[in-house]
């Protein structure tokens, strides 16, 4: 008997997110995930007895408009914000806070002013697009020709000038934008960062980065333990049956080439399970490939899913530590604390990823999430997070044992430049490689956003025609994950997106 009107693959945010909208909605829906936790990337992990840490560590950009329409805000979910620090050689620092650049010289501060207010104007003007189905390219019904008249109002809406702006920067190196407005290097590399992090970008590359700072600056800074817990507890609510520890291995169709339709998944050899419709936040070429099979699809679709940019660059590094780390320079940890004293410094390390090996010098992003959330480690303990980036996926000589220990050593080596005494109070540690990340999360390459956000991989093209707009080229197939438009991060976009798609 057909029990569930929708199967969603992962219990990931975008997952999770698009369950609750559509059992709010009054449909009958399971999810099934592999992992034995909530959350995909986001979701804390024990990596050290006692010590537990997310991936996804700082949910700066999650949608205020998904926590309103979940309401998200009756199960717990809190909002806080980590101010980014950029940590200097010298123990002097630049932060951003309320608003103001501290830290810098006057005429950096003074030009901070005038480059807020034209990244702000832009990226108020382009928040539609994320919350948008973009429509595809041609289409002539009603309901598309609006969203374009409306996302072009919006455009238009920026005025001459700053829409001049906005054109002539949007696929600037963020090298070349920072060198228009600030003098410091340190200043430099604290902004073009968030254009970054996550994709095969540094700062002299043309293409996605000043778009990816835009995209970053929507949305509000979300805690995210209590934002995983929130969506857990909100699915819960609305009724949604989540099942863990069951990977699915196939989704099942029924018909033949002139009439396909999903019609289920396979989850062992004994078990499969029937639903109209299917949803999947699994990345595309996982789905496609994988899942569904590629003797459904047709060459040219097939192409164009095989040919997506999966390589991640992030790998993750996790101490435990006996006490609270001290930054020379700094009053408190609490913050996304920069180590990258200046966009050259950037540059080497792509430089070295881009031929498989990783940078004598790399360039990370540390938190330390125990400040907020005491009950990571234990009592008088601490957690130290951090994003190494240019760990490439694709290691020359592979991901051995010592090439992971090489790397994590580095790592250590560059916080240990602007905390001293890091290397006593380390307890234990954990580093995941883009390759380990593949294989825990299940997402091909290991890859931030699931596939390259990049200009030829987004909007109506994301993650490729014919399964831009959740859709996919098999009726009763749907995409709800960070692969799908608008992108990854926490933002809870692609499944808010997905959702009322399948809901339409
Ligand atoms: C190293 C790293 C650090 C990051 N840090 C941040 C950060 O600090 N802030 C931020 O905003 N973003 C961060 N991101 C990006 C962010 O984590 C992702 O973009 C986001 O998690 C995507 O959410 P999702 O729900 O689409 O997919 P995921 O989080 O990947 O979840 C997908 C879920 O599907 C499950 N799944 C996959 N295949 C199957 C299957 N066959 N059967 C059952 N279940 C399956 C997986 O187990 C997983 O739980 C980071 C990414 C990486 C790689």
């Amino acid at each position: 008997m057909q029990n569930h009107d929708t199967i969603i693959i992962g219990a990931g945010h975008n997952g999770l997110v698009c369950a609750t909208l559509l059992a709010q909605a009054g449909q009958r829906v399971l999810v099934l995930e592999s992992n034995s936790t909530a959350g995909g990337l986001a979701a804390t992990r024990e990596f050290h007895p006692g010590f537990r840490a997310a991936v996804a560590h700082h949910a700066n950009h999650f949608s205020a408009r998904v926590a309103k329409e979940l309401g998200l805000a009756r199960h717990g979910y809190t909002q806080r914000s980590l101010p980014p620090i950029g940590l200097g050689n010298d123990g002097e620092h630049v932060s951003v806070a309320n608003g103001e650049l501290r830290g810098a010289s006057e005429s950096d501060a003074r030009s901070f002013q005038d480059y807020e207010r034209l990244m702000q104007t832009c990226a108020t003007a382009l928040e539609p697009f994320w919350q948008k189905t973009i429509p595809g390219i041609g289409s002539r019904k009603l309901r598309d020709l609006a969203t374009f008249g409306h996302l072009g109002l919006k455009l238009r809406g920026l005025g001459r000038q700053d829409m001049r702006e906005f054109l002539r920067i949007a696929s600037l190196p963020a090298r070349d934008l920072m060198d228009e407005y600030f003098e410091s290097d340190l200043v430099k590399a604290l902004l073009s960062w968030d254009g970054l992090i996550g994709s095969r970008l540094a700062p002299r590359s043309p293409n996605a980065a000043v778009l990816a700072m835009l995209y970053r600056r929507s949305g509000e800074s979300a805690d995210t333990r209590s934002l995983i817990a929130a969506l857990e507890a909100a699915a819960a609510d609305a009724g949604v049956e989540i099942r863990f520890d069951t990977p699915v291995a196939h989704i099942l169709v029924s018909g033949d080439d002139s009439g396909l339709r999903a019609k289920g998944v396979r989850v062992s050899a004994r078990e499969e399970i029937a639903a109209d419709r299917i949803i999947s936040s699994a990345d595309p070429k996982t789905t496609f490939v994988d899942l569904l099979g590629v003797e459904h699809l047709d060459i040219g679709f097939t192409n164009r899913i095989g040919r997506l940019r999966c390589n991640g660059y992030v790998a993750k590094l996790h101490l435990a530590l006996e006490g609270l780390p001290e930054f020379t320079g700094l009053d408190s940890p609490d913050g996304r604390l920069l180590i990258a004293p200046e966009m050259d410094a950037i540059e080497f390390a792509f430089d070295d990823a881009k031929y498989g090996r990783c940078s004598d010098n790399p360039v990370l992003e540390v938190t330390v999430p125990s400040i907020a959330d005491s009950s990571l480690a234990p009592d008088g303990k601490h957690v130290l997070s951090a994003h190494v980036m240019y760990v490439p996926y694709a290691h020359k000589g592979g991901w051995t044992d010592e090439a992971r220990d090489a790397i994590k050593d580095r790592a250590i080596a560059s916080i240990e430049r602007y905390a001293p005494r890091i290397r006593e109070q380390i307890a234990g540690s954990e580093f995941l490689t883009p390759a380990d990340l593949e294989r825990e999360y299940r997402i091909t390459g290991g890859h931030w956003h699931h596939t390259e956000f990049a200009m030829d991989q987004m909007l109506m093209m994301r993650p490729t025609y014919g399964a831009a707009q959740y859709r996919s080229p098999v009726p009763g197939l749907w995409l709800c994950g960070a692969g799908c438009h608008p992108a990854g991060d926490l933002t809870g976009l692609a499944g808010h997106n997905a959702a009322r798609e399948v809901l339409r």
